[in-house]
C-alpha cells in the first residue's frame, strides 16, 4: 500500500520536549507543523529525567540567559496548555557543604541576582528553618526562591497536545529512512510512516542528533551522558524545596575534573539532588557518565545516590525505595546547545544538545526556533549556537549513516 504524504509549512524530526515546544510555539505563529518521532513523545531522554526549572543550577552566560527567558515564559506557556503539567513554583536550595565553594556560589548568586532572580546565602539555623529534615551538620544553603520543578513527561504530552488543537499533524513510529535534496534544501522527508513534504525543517533529536545530520552531511556531535534516578515512596513532608547540592554543579560543568579524580563518587559524577514530585514521591539524583546509548542503572550508582542523599536527609531512611531508571543527557563537548539556522542547508533548523538543562530551556529554545522561522530576531543573540560551528561532514561518514 503506497503510504501517504504529509504537507507542512515546518516539518519537526524528534518529539522530546524540545521539539514539542517546537511545535507548541511554531503553531502559535500559526505555522502548518508535522511532528515527526521515530518512536513517540518521551520515548527519548524528556521522559527519564528530572523537572527542574531552575537558574541557579547554570553557569553565568548565555546558558544563564536562557534559563531566566525560559523561566519568565514558563507560566505564560503552562497556562496556555490549559492542562495538568505538575508545574510548581516550589524555590529551591543550593546546599553548601565546603564552605570553600562560597566565594564561586557568591559569583553565581550574582549572575542569578543580574537577572532579577532572587539567590540569597542562609547560615545553617536559617537553612533549618527551611528544611528541617536536613542534616545538622550542613554549612549553610543558598535560597532560590523563584526556581520550579514541572513534571518533563506531562509538559512535552502538553506541548504536542496543544500543537494538535492547533492544528498539528504528529507521525510517530515514523523513522526517516532518507531525504530528498534540492541543491541547499530538503525538500522532503521518507519515513517508514510515508514522506512529509515542508517548506522548512527542524532536527530535535536530542542524543540522536548525530546520526540524524549525518544522514544530511551535518556533523552535529550530541553525545549521550547518562544519569541515573531513584524514585521513592512517598514521603509526605520530607522537604518543600528542590534540593541540590553544589557537589552536583561541579560533575555537571566539569568532565574532565571527574574524569581526572581519584574519589570513587567524583568519578562516578555523582551530584545530590531531590525533587518531590506531585504524588509525594522523592526523585533523588543522580550521577553522569558517557557510556554510549546505555540507559541501565549500576548497583554502585544507584548505592551512591541512596547513600549520599540519606547523609543530607537522614530522615530519607526510612522511606522504601520504589524503583531507579537510567536517561541519557545530549551532551555537546563545547557544553552549549546547538540551536539555530544551517548554513550549509538553508530550509534547517537545528534544536538539540541542552545536556542537564532541556526541561527547563525547551520553552525559549522552542521560541527562538519560531523567531528564525518566521524571520525574526530571537531574544537574545545566539550566534555561539550555531550548527556551522562543528566541520561538515565527509561523503564517508555519510555513506555509513545511511547504510
Ligand atoms: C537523569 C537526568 C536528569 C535531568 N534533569 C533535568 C532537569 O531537572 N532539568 C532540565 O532542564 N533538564 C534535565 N535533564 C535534561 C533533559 O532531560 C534533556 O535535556 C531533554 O529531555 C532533552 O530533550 P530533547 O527533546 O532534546 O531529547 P529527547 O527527549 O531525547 O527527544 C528526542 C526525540 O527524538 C526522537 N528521535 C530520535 N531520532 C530520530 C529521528 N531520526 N527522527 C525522528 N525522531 C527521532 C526520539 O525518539 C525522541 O523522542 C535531565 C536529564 C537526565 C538524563
Amino acid at each position: 500500500m503506497t503510504q501517504p504524504t504529509v504537507e507542512a509549512d515546518i516539518a519537526i524530526l524528534g518529539a522530546g520536549i524540545v521539539g514539542a515546544a517546537c511545535a507548541y510555539h511554531l503553531t502559535r505563529r500559526g505555522l502548518k507543523v508535522a511532528l515527526v518521532d521515530r518512536a513517540m513523545p518521551t520515548a527519548g531522554t524528556s521522559g527519564a529525567c528530572d523537572g527542574y526549572v531552575s537558574i541557579s543550577s547554570k553557569k553565568p552566560g548565555l546558558v544563564m540567559a536562557m534559563a531566566a527567558e525560559s523561566k519568565r515564559l514558563y507560566p505564560e506557556v503552562v497556562a496556555d496548555i490549559g492542562r495538568d503539567v505538575d508545574y510548581r513554583p516550589c524555590g529551591g536550595l543550593l546546599i553548601v557543604e565546603d564552605p570553600a565553594s562560597l566565594d564561586e556560589l557568591e559569583e553565581r548568586a550574582a549572575g542569578v541576582r543580574s537577572y532579577g532572580f532572587d539567590m540569597d546565602y542562609l547560615d545553617r539555623p536559617g537553612m533549618l528553618a527551611l528544611e528541617p529534615n536536613l542534616a545538622p551538620d550542613l554549612h549553610g544553603a543558598f535560597r532560590c526562591p523563584g526556581e520550579a520543578i514541572v513534571s518533563p513527561y506531562l509538559m512535552t504530552l502538553g506541548q504536542v497536545a496543544r500543537a494538535v488543537d492547533r492544528g498539528a499533524a504528529t507521525l510517530w513510529e515514523a523513522d526517516p529512512t532518507g531525504f530528498e535534496m534540492a541543491g541547499d534544501r530538503i525538500v522532503a522527508v521518507d519515513t517508514t510512516r510515508g514522506r512529509v513534504r515542508a517548506e522548512q525543517f527542524v532536527f530535535a533529536a536530542g542524543v540522536w542528533s548525530a546520526a540524524l545530520g549525518a544522514m544530511v552531511g551535518l556533523d552535529l556531535p550530541v553525545i549521550p551522558r547518562r544519569g541515573e534516578l531513584v524514585v521513592t515512596a512517598r514521603a509526605p513532608g520530607i522537604a518543600t524545596h528542590y534540593l541540590m547540592s553544589a557537589n552536583y554543579l561541579l560533575a555537571k560543568a566539569d568532565p574532565d575534573a571527574v574524569a581526572r579524580s581519584t574519589d570513587p563518587l567524583v568519578r562516578l559524577g555523582h551530584g545530590f539532588c531531590m525533587e518531590v514530585n506531585a504524588q509525594g514521591q522523592c526523585i533523588i539524583g543522580s550521577t553522569r557518565a558517557f557510556v554510549g546509548f546505555d540507559r541501565s542503572t549500576t548497583p554502585d550508582g544507584v548505592a551512591a545516590i541512596v547513600h549520599e542523599a540519606v547523609r543530607r536527609l537522614p530522615a530519607l531512611a526510612g522511606v522504601a525505595m520504589l524503583r531507579a531508571f537510567g536517561g541519557l543527557r545530549p551532551y555537546v563537548p563545547d557544553k552549549l546547545p546547538i540551536i539555530g539556522r544551517s548554513g550549509r542547508i538553508a530550509n534547517l533548523l537545528v534544536a538539540t544538545g541542552h545536556e542537564g538543562d532541556g526541561i527547563c530551556l525547551s520553552v525559549v529554545t522552542g521560541e527562538m526556533i519560531a523567531d528564525l522561522a518566521t524571520g525574526r530576531s530571537p531574544r537574545l543573540d545566539i550566534a555561539a549556537l550555531t550548527p556551522d560551528r562543528f566541520p561538515p561532514l565527509d561523503r564517508q561518514a555519510q555513506a555509513v549513516a545511511a547504510a
